[in-house]
C-alpha cells in the first residue's frame, strides 16, 4: 500500500491526465475516513482540498466549464418485481395493495405531457414482472411498449431498459442477450441506462442483490449493447457496505469496458458516469442494519466523485451527480468535484423517492440552469447522447 506522500502532486495528476488504480485506492483509503469525520460546512482538510482542486482542474482540462443537462421524463412502468434487492424500497409483489402496472394509455399520456414540456428523452425502466408478456413472450411485451411510444412520438429519444431487464427478457424467452438488444434497438430503443451495476464485485452483489445477474453478465450485456450500436450510461451505487477496493474494482471494470469499445471500434460506447449514493431510509431492514446511515454522506460521496474523475475522466468524459439523492444543493457542490453534467429533469422519480430520498421527484430546467449559473459556469441543454439540443440526437 502506498502512503499518502506517494500520491502524485496536482501537477503530476494533470500532466498524466489522471491516476492509476493503485493511486485511486491509496487516495480513497486515506480520504474517505477523513471525509466521514469532517464537517462539510468547515474548511476542508488539506488532503480533501487537494483532491477537490485536482478533480476540478482535470474536469476543466478535459471538458471545459460548460455544464450540461437534459430535459427528460422518467417512467417506471411497473413496481412489480420478481427480485428482492436488499436496498430496494420500490419493488412490490403482484398481490400488494400498492402494486402498479401502467397501461399503455397512461404511459402515452405521460410521454405526451413530457413532450409538451420540451422533453427530448423518455427514460423508462421497470420491475421484473413475469406476467408482463404479449403472446407468451416478454420480448413481445417490451417491443409493444417501445413500438407504441415511438409510433406516437417518433422524435423522442427512448433511453430504456437496464441490463437487468435485458437479462430478464432473455431468460424468460430463452434468447441471447444480443437477440434481445438487437430486436429492442430495431424496434426503437435508442440507448440503454447502465443501471443495475450497483457494485461490480460479486462478493458485494451476493449480499445486497443476490438474485441479480453477476458482474460478468452485466459487463457482457453492456459490451453487447456497444457492439450492436446502442450507447449506454454507467453507474455505481456507493456508500453502503462496499470497501475502497471494491469501488476501485468497479471503476476499473468501467474503464476496461470503455477501452474495449474503443479498441474494437464499436459503434457505441459509454456516454457518462453517474454516482448514485445509497439512500436507505425506507429500505428493507437488513440493509439498514448493515449500513447504519440512511441518507448519503456528502463529503465521502464528493471524495468518490473526485476520484472517479481522476481515474475515469480520460475514458469517460462526462460525470454526473444525482440531485435526487444528494439534493440539488449537494449535486451543485459535486460540480466543483469533477462533474460536468447535472442530469435530467426527470419529472417523476419513484425508485429513490420511495426509499426516502430528500432531493424531490422532479426539477425544472430553470432550477438546473440557476444552480449551474450560481457557480459561474455555462449551462447548456443537451440530448441524451451529449449533442447540444437542436443538433443530431
Ligand atoms: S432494484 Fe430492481 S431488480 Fe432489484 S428488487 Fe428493486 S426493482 Fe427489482
Amino acid at each position: 500500500m502506498q502512503t499518502i506522500a506517494a500520491i502524485p502532486e496536482l501537477e503530476e495528476i494533470l500532466t498524466h491526465n489522471g491516476i492509476s488504480a493503485q493511486q485511486a485506492l491509496t487516495l480513497l483509503t486515506a480520504a474517505l475516513p477523513l471525509a466521514a469525520s469532517s464537517d462539510p460546512q468547515e474548511p476542508l482538510p488539506p488532503l480533501l482540498r487537494a483532491l477537490q482542486t485536482a478533480s476540478d482542474r482535470l474536469r476543466q482540462q478535459q471538458v471545459g466549464d460548460t455544464v450540461t443537462y437534459v430535459i427528460n421524463r422518467n417512467i417506471n412502468f411497473t413496481n412489480i418485481c420478481e427480485q428482492h434487492c436488499g436496498f430496494c424500497a420500490f419493488r412490490r409483489d403482484a398481490t400488494a395493495a400498492d402494486a402498479y402496472w401502467l397501461d399503455i394509455d397512461t404511459i402515452l399520456s405521460k410521454v405526451a405531457d413530457a413532450v409538451a414540456q420540451g422533453a427530448t428523452e423518455i427514460c423508462m425502466q421497470g420491475g421484473l414482472n413475469p406476467a408482463a408478456k404479449e403472446c407468451g413472450s416478454s420480448l413481445c411485451y417490451y417491443q409493444f411498449l417501445v413500438r407504441e411510444i415511438k409510433t406516437a412520438f417518433p422524435e423522442i429519444h427512448l433511453h430504456a431498459f437496464s441490463p437487468q431487464e435485458i437479462e430478464f427478457i432473455a431468460r424468460e424467452d430463452g434468447l441471447s442477450y444480443a437477440q434481445v438488444i438487437d430486436v429492442l434497438h430495431q424496434t426503437g430503443v435508442d440507448s440503454m441506462p447502465g443501471t443495475a451495476a450497483e457494485v461490480l464485485v460479486d462478493r458485494v452483489r451476493a449480499k445486497i442483490c443476490p438474485e441479480k445477474m453477476n458482474t460478468a453478465t452485466w459487463l457482457a450485456i453492456v459490451e453487447t449493447a456497444h457492439r450492436l450500436g446502442v450507447w449506454t450510461t454507467s453507474t455505481m451505487l456507493c456508500g453502503h457496505i462496499e470497501t475502497p477496493a471494491d469501488q476501485v474494482a468497479h471503476l476499473q471494470h468501467l474503464q476496461q469496458l470503455q477501452q474495449r469499445a474503443l479498441e474494437h471500434d464499436y459503434p457505441a460506447r459509454i456516454t457518462e458516469f453517474i454516482l448514485l449514493p445509497y439512500v436507505g431510509e425506507l429500505a428493507p431492514k437488513a440493509m439498514r442494519q448493515w449500513v447504519g446511515h440512511h441518507q448519503p454522506q456528502l463529503l465521502p460521496t464528493l471524495v468518490l466523485t473526485a476520484v472517479a474523475r481522476l481515474f475515469l475522466g480520460q475514458w469517460i468524459a462526462n460525470h454526473q451527480p444525482s440531485w435526487v439523492k444528494l439534493g440539488l444543493g449537494g449535486a451543485t457542490m459535486a460540480l466543483n468535484w469533477g462533474c460536468n453534467d447535472l442530469g435530467g429533469t426527470l419529472m417523476e422519480e419513484h425508485i429513490t423517492s420511495v426509499a426516502g430520498a430528500q432531493g424531490g421527484t422532479g426539477v425544472s430546467p430553470a432550477d438546473l440552469v440557476a444552480a449551474i449559473c450560481s457557480l459561474g459556469r455555462t449551462p447548456r441543454q443537451r440530448t441524451t447522447l451529449y449533442h447540444p439540443v437542436g443538433e443530431l440526437r
